[in-house]
């Protein structure tokens, strides 16, 4: 206790010396100047805060200055309050009638100087200068080159490259004394790196980091290992240790790596790295960061239903800061303690602790962002204590996001910088130790409301386990056969589907009886049998029946992703987010009906009592296809059960065995016999006796427009003694567009086509097969996707790694191919990829210069097939994107407001996505469905879906007898 006290009274000594050394403002906060005066603006107003960064955002990657000024008005022109000296700006270009080339150069010149405040710039001899500037009064420096995201293995290359050569002007800039650092994003030498494929990434990073290590070791240049997003944490800690353990780098170059404070698990990260360098004999120095990713993590992760890994309240971040800094002094020995803040306290601290444990000033050093906070790092400078500038390099466009992180991080309501240098807090508030006073409250609580099942986390080494120990075990079952089910009957009709893996092709995944039209004749009478007793049942009984079956498919799920790998060929995460949007599915459609269910009382008059219900159609099929296999018959079937229906379920000739898998689920959490029947067979028989039957009232169908236009067309004629006319929900095929107009982000753009046309080989409903590019940008949108393309890893898809596996069959196979041969006639491939393998693998192939109402911008392919499309401007993109008889997704790339808005009101899609990829709907957050050729029916997933399963009944009651009325019931 009196260590502590002494402590906290050092802490403050030392604070004090140096708060009173402090002298002058950081340009950023200094409103003397415009940048200061526009930061002051920013912290005092969200919205325009909003609109700056991402104007600054957008800048550098305009093209022409025209764009430049229209997207200065977009973002400012209008309802928010802007500072004078971007009002009148605008002002001044309107009514002077500045040429946009002025007006352009000005604005690009104003956000440079923003930059330059954070960016060095971007050559040797900006480098040079900067440093000579830093390195006057001792201080070090860690070099960093901008360049957030790596979208290809070109891209990696050139990155890679750009190191070695900062390397060697380093040399011969410092042949010695200072020791120069450099900062590297390790993803950025693997554009694959994900940790579903831990020890590829591991394996294919390392091969990238070789050469620069090599050449760091060579020329005595240290090297630190930037931390990224908590997704990548523990697989950058992986290639660290991985790399510096092979025998040519074990001794050096001299190394370390950034661990983030404002994790929780960085208490356990930390020692157990100290251990691991302690066992190794090997110093290594650790950069203590509290962390620049706050917002993100808390985001990214509560979207994803993932715990939030961060601390949700500053002020432990700041103790765990504290916490670990004694960790990081207290092992030395073993660790170079490299304190990275602009916190006076936690700056403070440090040093009082590191005099507590007479450790000398030489043993450990400072490190500060450049630009961030000149009067501290100076002050600091003056007493002798190490400091070393983290130094970004770079041009604006890479940089922009890390700009947009700084500016961030200063303007931030928590912020250290803002708070000392902005609002003028006082000493003693600054200087305050962070106190915990209760866990975090802000933590999420569980939810009574429908909340998306959570994908899992392919970073944690016991789910990648569990999935491969699934993926074995399936390999290892020879050929099970599955029988139908009528009734409560198991039948065996002596002709067999065979479930064959794609990749694979030899390989029997399982095989399961086909019925015939005897066994649907049978089914129906048992499903009218079981139909009287599950209409009665209550909305809530039937919806227990779903949650019950979420439950069962929740502990099932790794077996099921399993399951869909080796049968239909999804990749792992393809595969699994599959498996969540069937638990999605039966958890909201469950609630759904718990909320249809309840009677309505219509109107507010006495004397009547007006009762609004549903009922059940009475008996349903539901014909399933087999891209999404548990999905789809998932939702389609727990629809009709749910809302009373009986149903008879055929699922896909190609999918069969998960098909059997979600019955038997339902089977085995007690579903009554005849409510749910299993009956696989050929679609052309089966299907269609089935939808012509007269005693069905119900066709849920989900397939290719070929097929739900004839099922329409049959269920369309009625027989003479049918009661009902059959209602048809049929989703059908798409032909989906994303536009990418000029002013779009062509980081996110690039990955977000890619996932879109070519996730699960572009056999999604959904997928992108037409992109619509702005003639600006066209050749470098090409030219990034094709280097992408050719980087993605295609193979079976058991393997961790692979972004493309085989398509479903020979017969889409070769349907494919020769789509590919009439795009050869039609346009000009930009790229085709050969992919080998003994299954059924295709492309993936991209067409470019084929008209707007060719074959192949038209027609649905359902493979890895893409066309791309030039557009002049904007209104001709919208034109080309509604020229589809389709009208299912689409998608936009663009940072121009007015154009956002535009395309929302005039793009003829079901579901459209702005700035991500187009596949992918959540349940309940994203209610999928089209329109036009791609379907009739209301959108799976959203509020309006069970309706259609039911009859909306209204019965009305005179309850005025003997001129008395009872009091009216209302809801
Ligand atoms: P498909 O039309 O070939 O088959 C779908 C189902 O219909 C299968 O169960 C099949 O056995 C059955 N079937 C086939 N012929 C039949 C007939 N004459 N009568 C009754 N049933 C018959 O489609 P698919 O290849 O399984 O799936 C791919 C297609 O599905 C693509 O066109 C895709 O766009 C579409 N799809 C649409 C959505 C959506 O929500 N809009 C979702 C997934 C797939």
């Amino acid at each position: 206790m009196d260590r502590d006290l002494d402590l906290e009274k050092k802490i403050r000594t030392v604070g004090q010396e140096i708060y009173s050394a402090v002298s002058g403002i950081p340009p950023v906060f200094d409103t003397k100047r415009w940048i200061g005066r526009i930061m002051e603006w920013s912290m005092k107003n969200e919205d325009f805060k909003t609109r700056l960064f991402r104007f600054i955002d957008v800048l550098p990657s305009l093209k022409t200055d025209d764009v430049v000024v229209r997207l200065l008005h977009e973002y400012f022109s209008g309802e928010t309050e802007v500072p004078k000296i971007i009002s009148g700006g605008i002002g001044m270009i309107a009514r002077k009638g500045i040429a946009p080339i002025v007006a352009g150069r000005v604005i690009r010149k104003s956000v440079e100087s923003l930059a330059r405040q954070f960016i060095i710039g971007n050559d040797a001899d900006d480098l040079s200068r900067s440093l000579d500037t830093l390195s006057k009064d001792g201080t070090e420096f860690s070099i960093d080159l901008l360049g957030e995201v790596v979208v290809s293995d070109k891209e990696a290359r050139a990155y890679a490259e750009r190191y070695l050569a900062l390397l060697d002007i380093l040399h011969k800039r410092f042949p010695d004394g200072a020791q120069p650092d450099v900062s590297i994003k390790v993803s950025s030498f693997y554009s694959q790196l994900d940790p579903v494929d831990w020890e590829g990434s591991i394996t294919r990073t390392k091969e990238g980091l070789r050469p620069l290590l090599r050449k760091a070791r060579d020329l005595g240049i240290s090297v630190t290992f930037d931390m990224e997003q908590y997704y990548y944490k523990g697989l950058i800690i992986a290639i660290f240790k991985s790399i510096f353990e092979e025998e040519e780098f074990r001794e050096l170059p001299f190394s370390g790596i950034a661990l983030q404070a404002y994790l929780k698990d960085a208490s356990n990260d930390i020692p157990e790295l100290i251990g691991w360098a302690r066992d190794r004999r090997r110093k290594i120095s650790v950069r203590l960061v509290k962390g620049a990713y706050w917002d993100y993590e808390v985001v990214v992760n509560r979207q994803k239903g993932w715990p939030v890994p961060v601390f949700l309240n500053k002020e432990e971040t700041d103790l765990s800061f504290e916490r670990l800094t004694r960790l990081l002094l207290e092992n030395r020995d073993i660790v170079h303690p490299a304190i990275a803040s602009h916190n006076l306290r936690s700056i403070s601290h440090a040093i009082a602790l590191a005099d507590a444990l007479n450790i000398s000033k030489q043993a450990f050093e400072f490190q500060m962002l450049y630009g961030m906070a000149e009067p501290l790092r100076t002050a600091l400078r003056d007493r002798g204590f190490r400091m070393r500038v983290y130094t970004p390099l770079g041009e604006l466009i890479p940089g922009m996001s890390y700009l947009v992180r700084r500016l961030l991080e200063n303007t931030s309501n928590e912020s250290f910088l803002r708070r000392s240098f902005s609002q003028g807090t006082s000493f003693e508030d600054l200087m305050q130790a962070p106190h915990v006073q209760k866990a975090d409250s802000r933590e999420e609580t569980p939810n009574e409301h429908f909340r998306n099942e959570p994908l899992l986390d392919f970073s944690i080494t016991l789910n990648r386990k569990h999935m491969a120990d699934a993926i074995e075990a399936i390999k290892n079952k020879v050929n099970e056969k599955y029988p139908l089910c009528i009734g409560d009957r198991e039948v065996r009709t002596g002709q067999e589907l065979s479930s064959l893996n794609p990749a694979r092709p030899r390989e029997v995944v399982g095989s399961v009886s086909s019925g015939t039209k005897k066994e649907a004749d049978a089914a129906i009478e048992e499903a009218l049998k079981a139909s009287k007793q599950w209409r009665n049942t209550s909305p809530d009984k039937r919806a227990a029946h779903l949650f019950k079956a979420a439950e069962e498919m929740r502990k099932r799920r790794v077996e099921l992703a399993a399951l869909e790998v080796m049968e239909v060929g999804k990749t792992w995460k393809d595969a699994d987010g599959d498996v969540c949007e069937a638990i999605d599915y039966l958890e909201y459609y469950g609630r759904e009906m718990i909320r249809l269910g309840n009677l309505k009382i219509l109107g507010d008059y006495p004397g009547e009592e007006n009762e609004y219900r549903y009922q059940p159609k009475g008996i349903g099929v539901v014909i399933a296809p087999w891209n999404f296999p548990l999905a789809i018959a998932t939702g389609m079937t727990s629809a009709a059960i749910v809302s009373g229906n009986c149903v008879i379920f055929k699922p896909s000739g190609l999918s069969p065995i998960t098909g059997y898998k979600l019955f038997e689920i339902f089977k085995s959490i007690g579903l009554a016999p005849g409510v749910l029947q299993f009956l696989p067979g050929p679609g052309s028989e089966i299907g269609e006796y089935l939808v012509s039957h007269p005693d069905i009232d119900l066709i849920t169908f989900t397939g290719s427009k070929e097929v739900g236009l004839r099922i329409v067309q049959l269920a369309g004629e009625t027989a003479k003694d049918q009661r009902n006319v059959k209602k048809v929900i049929a989703e059908m095929g798409g032909k989906n567009a994303i536009l990418v107009d000029e002013t779009a982000d062509l980081d996110e753009a690039v990955k977000g086509i890619l996932e879109s046309a070519f996730g699960y080989q572009g056999q999604k409903c959904s997928a992108c097969s037409r992109v619509i590019v702005i003639d600006d940008i066209f050749s470098e949108l090409c030219q990034r996707l094709k280097e992408a393309i050719e980087s993605i890893r295609s193979g079976a898809p058991e393997g961790a790694g692979i972004f493309l596996g085989p398509v479903i069959d020979g017969l889409a196979q070769k349907k494919i191919a020769e789509y590919i041969e009439i795009g050869k006639q039609e346009g000009k491939v930009l790229l085709e990829r050969k992919v080998s393998g003994e299954g059924y693998f295709i492309g993936p192939v991209v067409f470019i210069d084929a008209k707007p109402g060719s074959r192949i911008a038209t027609e649905e392919i359902f493979g890895p097939v893409l066309t791309i499309i030039r557009a002049k401007d904007n209104d001709e993109a919208i034109r080309m994107a509604n020229e589809s008889l389709y009208a299912l997704t689409g998608g936009l790339f663009s940072r121009s407001p007015a154009n956002i808005q535009k395309v929302k009101e005039e793009f003829l899609v079901g579901n459209l996505y702005i700035n991500r990829k187009i596949t992918g709907a959540l349940v309940g957050r994203q209610p999928f469905g089209g329109f036009g050729m791609s379907g009739v029916g209301s959108k799976a997933g959203g509020p309006d879906y069970l309706l259609q399963f039911m009859n909306p009944i209204c019965s009305s009651e005179n309850t005025l007898r003997r001129g008395f009325a009872p009091l009216r019931k209302v809801n």
